[in-house]
């Protein structure tokens, strides 16, 4: 039996039997997990405050035929503020659900660990708008799973889209990309059929250096930029269509 030492955050938990757990477990190392945690719901469990929901430990635990088992763990950090405000409680219940529904086990999830950390931190400890927060975590979640929108170039004409003046930033749903103004008022002269169907927004310059920002920066800053209302209603748009369109795979 092979020990392996990992950490990890509870992001479900499934009451079992009269003592047991079934946890799943967000980590870096082996992505996301189920685990037996035995004993965990004892008021006398060693694991009780690390098979919580929402909190972040450092586990000891083994492969078995269908679960891992917890064979102990310490706590890291238990999110306390989550737990005593029930509004920022179901706040990180909403994120952990995104999290689940878009994150398969037993796959590598890199950098998602960090991410929902971070997320977790900032439900806690900062008053920031939560349907800015949840557009955030969609996009940057989608991102770090391969499912990147790509928007540094023109999707017609190729010529970058980042650092140059604002021509306008078309964004198109069917094929997650961006078209510059030049680009879109050409094509509306020229083609309107290839316009409709590529399904376009116009995006202010501010939503897309928010994308820009949220696809290029570490999970630890995503959260570091502010954005007026449109723009997050623009960036919670483009979140939410990539978001659906990924779980309706
Ligand atoms: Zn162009």
């Amino acid at each position: 039996m092979k020990l392996l030492k990992v950490k990890g955050v509870v992001i479900k938990e499934i009451a079992y039997k009269d003592n047991d757990k079934i946890i799943t477990l967000l980590t870096d190392e082996l992505g996301k997990i189920s685990c037996m945690a035995k004993g965990a719901k004892k008021t006398n469990s060693a694991l009780l405050a690390s098979c919580q929901l929402f909190v972040y430990s450092e586990f000891v635990l083994y492969k078995g035929t269908t679960f891992y088992h917890i064979n102990s763990a310490e706590s890291i950090d238990t999110f306390y503020d989550l737990r005593i405000d029930l509004d920022k409680y179901e706040k990180a219940c909403e994120i952990s659900k995104t999290l689940n529904s878009l994150v398969y086990e037993n796959v590598e999830a890199s950098g998602i660990l960090s991410l929902f950390l971070n997320t977790l931190y900032v439900i806690a400890k900062k008053d920031l708008d939560f349907s800015y927060v949840k557009s955030v975590f969609k996009l940057k979640t989608l991102a770090l799973l391969g499912y990147s929108p790509s928007i540094t170039r023109c999707s017609n004409c190729n010529s970058s889209m980042v650092e140059k003046e604002d021509k306008g930033y078309y964004y198109s749903f069917n094929t997650n990309s961006v078209l510059c103004g030049v680009c879109y008022e050409k094509l509306k002269k020229e083609n309107e059929d290839k316009l409709k169907s590529g399904w376009y927004i116009k995006l202010s310059q501010a939503t897309f250096y928010a994308i820009y920002y949220v696809l290029a920066s570490d999970s630890k800053k995503v959260y570091s930029f502010k954005i007026d209302k449109k723009a997050e209603k623009e960036l919670e748009k483009v979140a939410d269509r990539l978001y659906t369109e990924q779980l309706s795979f």
